[in-house]
């Protein structure tokens, strides 16, 4: 293969092979903009040095010949005694790595070339300071040496001088130092010879590839671990020739809020990283106006011709030599969310591109950024500890330490921050009216962690560092800092941040636009055109998972086309919770059916709001899904409370605690996800899901315009749903309603005999928290405080499948299903209900299977819409 390009040779599309910075200089150069020359050894050149711990074959005499073409067109050779030519070495691989790998400028100096630079220059000290810099990148990058000790030798030179204060002869004295410290920490020499220079460089720039923070950044950044790096030689310009040189860094718009304008920083007399470095302070770009005006000129007209070309924000690196402009890197520049969608729609109004494109340029994942509310300031406030930033946004108020609490304080309109060692389904209720949630444990994907992203509510989980004791009602913070029930403290779901007292929180505009208001601000109307183009686009339809009225109007107002998901369990928590333990120790049939009459009439109001808030769409209503026990007691409270009371009174005991004992007793299972739950409950308490379909048909009855859909769990067979649905037909047939009749898709052999499946169900739901569960043999409640930390790591897999449908695996279950599925009945109906709904990755694989609707909890409804506009794309 070939391994080397030469500028010319190269251009955008080519970052696989050029990496990023040099497929970019080489676009540059074809644009006609001025590039100083050179050449790009490819990262399959790296890739092949890293697998066999060697340049490959013919490498070498590449780089030599476009070396030589380089020295031609220069008219010098690299270190020619009397007039070096003199290039930098850079690494750049396909994603921007910032600061993570190598560069050395200055390569081909020695103590010969330096004093043809100083006489071809006519700058001694200008040469020596280029020599000192060579040594000292050299030095750090190839040979390994500390960067502190050049730079403390450099402090003890310069005492209370900046370093342009230094003179020709003071750099010539710390280039013989440097080469001390060299001689010293290697037992050798500093290279002379030029081409020995080079090929170590491009040694250290391929090994930086493995360099301990540069696997660290990838990790983060899921960038994958064996791209390798390109490496760019380039002919050295200088911006350290004197005061009509310098060197700077600029954006074609502003990276934070999107606005037009003059957005750097310019170091006059400098050289490559002194800018970044702050080795002194640089002016705004501006200034360069007056210093070189013409150099100015031709800088903002390349700007405007890079932003055209790229049809986008560029980033640049530039340096002037003499008054002369050289371009040394670009490429399309980050940038903040709110930026993001300005840019997107500036450009449409630009003309250079369309809405598709605008949709494109941006994700959902900077959508719900933006929906989050935040801290005005923090300036004042302690921080306590910091845990995992969860689910983002800001929030303060009261601390309070059990879900009952807050429902309480919120009641009276007081702003609550619900603190716990962890969460529980039984929290949900304090999670809703509290502005936030803090816990002492578990991961990113624990139940606190989960239901606050679900809900959009602020979540710092994880925090190790507080002891927090609900009996007392108040945690305890490093430094032995109490803060008790009703003490005010502020977390941050973007930092994980936790701070005492108040720190005041500001609306995110873009939610309220969501709520209804109308588009305000210029971000707010970006927003709002980029939206409407991404719903005129998308094939998948948004639903919501909603299981009160509330949420369900709420999931309206942010778009969503149905309900996917409508949980009934919640509707059996609180005071209803003793009607439930009434069904479940029924002695005879007649008490069964008492307790069930009891719960009926409270389903059919449960079911009228939801009905009437959906009005004309599609409701889907799971019946009955947890294992029954969830409902109870806590086995040890109840047997502490049963064993005390028996104390206390002997035989005259409560009998209904020790009966609930041992109900409890008698429903405890070693694996409740594995046991009795969904259908399989349908299928061994009598009536109850007859109960549930009654309450079902008597409020489709009741709210005109109800479109109830009945979505059986659980299912692994056909045989399951095939029992059900008689009994369900005939209840319905009976009230004189029409509901659809379907299944969860979330047991692995449900997948497997979709065909069958599909005989029966209606409609297929996946249900991907239970798919993944099942397919992995994970168990989701157990595994992300456990081993999963270790799991990524290992690279076992880059992102939690609890977080995004792991395509391999249950997503080929899906496929599967889907296929199978529609072969037995097409046109069948398919959707998701699970977290994965929201997920961006997850949205465009349902997408690519042909799934018609993604069902997310009410606030991800911008962001699957969004994405499902991205992914039809
Ligand atoms: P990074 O990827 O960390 O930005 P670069 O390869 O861009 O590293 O180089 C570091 C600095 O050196 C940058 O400021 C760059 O502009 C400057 N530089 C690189 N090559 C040259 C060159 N041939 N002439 C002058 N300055 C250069
Ligand atoms: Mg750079
Ligand atoms: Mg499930």
């Amino acid at each position: 293969p070939k391994y080397v390009y030469d500028f010319t040779e190269g251009n955008k599309d080519l970052k696989d092979l050029l990496g990023g910075k040099g497929a970019n200089l080489a676009e540059m150069t074809n644009i006609g903009l001025p590039v100083p020359p050179g050449f790009t050894i490819t990262t399959e050149a790296c890739r092949h040095y890293l697998r066999h711990g060697g340049m490959p074959d013919g490498l070498e005499g590449e780089i030599g010949e476009h070396l030589a073409a380089l020295e031609a067109r220069m008219g010098k050779r690299l270190g020619q005694a009397d007039d070096p030519l003199l290039v930098s070495v850079r690494s750049g691989a396909k994603f921007s790595m910032p600061g993570m790998m190598e560069t050395v400028l200055n390569i081909g100096l020695n103590d010969d070339s330096v004093l043809g630079l100083a006489k071809q220059s006519g700058n001694d000290r200008f040469a020596w300071d280029s020599y000192r810099r060579l040594i000292q990148m050299f030095g750090k990058t190839v040979l390994g040496i500390g960067d502190e000790l050049f730079e403390d030798a450099m402090d003890d030179l310069k005492g209370e001088r900046e370093d342009t204060d230094l003179d020709a002869a003071d750099l010539q004295r710390l280039v013989e130092t440097f080469k001390g410290i060299v001689r010293e920490r290697t037992g050798r020499d500093f290279p002379a010879d030029p081409r020995v220079q080079m090929d170590l460089a491009v040694r250290a720039v391929f090994d930086s590839w493995n360099a301990p923070r540069a696997i660290l950044y990838r990790r983060q950044e899921r960038i994958p671990a064996d791209l390798g790096t390109a490496v760019n030689i380039v002919a050295m310009v200088f911006g350290n020739m004197g005061p009509d040189s310098g060197t700077g860094v600029a954006f074609t718009r502003d990276p934070g809020s999107g606005r037009q304008g003059v957005y750097g920083d310019y170091l006059r007399n400098a050289q490559g990283e002194d800018v970044v470095a702050g080795i002194r302070n640089t002016v705004p770009l501006q200034e360069l106006e007056t210093i070189n005006p013409p150099a100015y000129r031709e800088l903002l007209d390349i700007m405007a011709t890079l932003e055209r070309h790229y049809r986008d924000l560029c980033d640049i690196e530039f340096t002037i030599e003499r008054g002369k402009l050289w371009m040394l890197q670009t490429r399309v520049g980050k940038r903040t969310a709110e930026a993001a969608f300005c840019i997107a729609t500036q450009l449409v109004d630009e003309g250079l591109i369309d809405m598709d494109e605008a949709v494109i340029r941006v994700t959902g994942d900077q959508l719900a950024q933006l929906m989050f509310p935040r801290f005005a300031a923090t300036a004042g406030n302690r921080r306590l500890t910091h845990g995992m930033n969860a689910s983002p946004g800001a929030a303060a108020g009261k601390a309070v330490f059990s879900s009952e609490r807050a429902v309480e304080l919120a009641g009276r309109g007081e702003a609550v921050i619900l603190v716990r060692r962890e969460t529980n389904p039984d929290d949900l209720a304090g999670m809703i009216a509290a502005q936030g949630v803090l816990t002492s444990r578990g991961g990113k994907t624990s139940h606190a962690a989960v239901v606050a992203r679900g809900m959009g509510k602020t979540c710092v989980c994880g925090a190790e560092e507080l002891d927090v004791d609900t009996h007392a009602r108040r945690f305890t913070a490093p430094g032995g800092i109490v803060v008790n029930e009703g003490e005010v403290i502020s977390i941050d779901g973007g930092t994980g941040a936790v701070y005492l007292g108040e720190v005041p929180v500001t609306a995110s505009p873009v939610a309220e636009y969501f709520e209804g208001e109308p588009a305000g601000d210029e971000l707010v109307r970006a927003v709002d055109r980029i939206m409407t183009h991404a719903d005129s686009v998308r094939r998948l339809a948004v639903w919501a998972n909603a299981d009160t009225a509330e949420d369900a109007a709420r999931a309206r107002r942010y778009g969503a086309q149905g309900i996917g998901l409508c949980r009934t369990e919640h509707m059996f928590l609180g005071e209803r919770r003793r009607l439930v333990e009434d069904l479940i120790l029924a002695a005879t049939p007649k008490e069964r059916q008492a307790a069930l009459d009891a719960l009926e009439p409270l389903q059919t109001g449960d079911f009228t709001g939801i009905f009437t808030a959906m009005r004309g769409l599609p409701v889907t209503i799971r019946l009955i899904d947890p294992p029954l026990h969830e409902f109870l007691p806590d086995l040890t409270d109840l047997a502490v409370k049963v064993a005390v009371a028996e104390e206390r009174a002997g035989k005259g005991a409560d009998d209904r605690d020790r009966r609930l004992l041992a109900a409890v007793k008698r429903l405890h299972e070693q694996n409740p996800m594995l046991g009795l739950r969904g259908v399989r409950l349908g299928l061994t308490i009598p009536g109850l899901f007859a109960m549930q379909v009654r309450a079902i048909a008597a409020a489709a009855r009741r709210v005109e315009g109800a479109r109830a859909e009945i979505m059986i769990p659980l299912v692994g067979a056909v045989q399951e749903l095939e029992i059900v649905r008689e009994e369900a037909e005939r209840i319905l047939a009976e009230a004189g309603v029409e509901a659809a009749i379907g299944t969860m898709i979330e047991v692995p052999r449900a997948a497997l005999t979709a065909g069958q499946i599909a005989e029966s169900a209606e409609f297929f739901s996946f249900g991907t928290n239970d798919l993944t569960q099942m397919t992995w043999g994970f168990s989701r409640d157990d595994v992300e405080s456990g081993f999963f930390g270790r799991y990524l790591d290992l690279g076992v897999f880059g992102v939690s499948p609890f977080e995004s449908i792991d395509r391999e695996g249950v997503g080929r279950l899906m496929r599967i299903a889907a296929e199978e599925g529609r072969r037995t009945r097409p046109g069948l109906k398919i959707g998701i209900c699970g977290e994965h709904g929201g997920d961006p990755d997850s949205v465009h694989f349902c997408h690519g299977i042909g799934l018609d609707y993604v069902s997310c909890s009410p606030f991800r409804i911008p962001v699957a819409r969004l994405e499902a506009g991205r992914a039809a794309l």
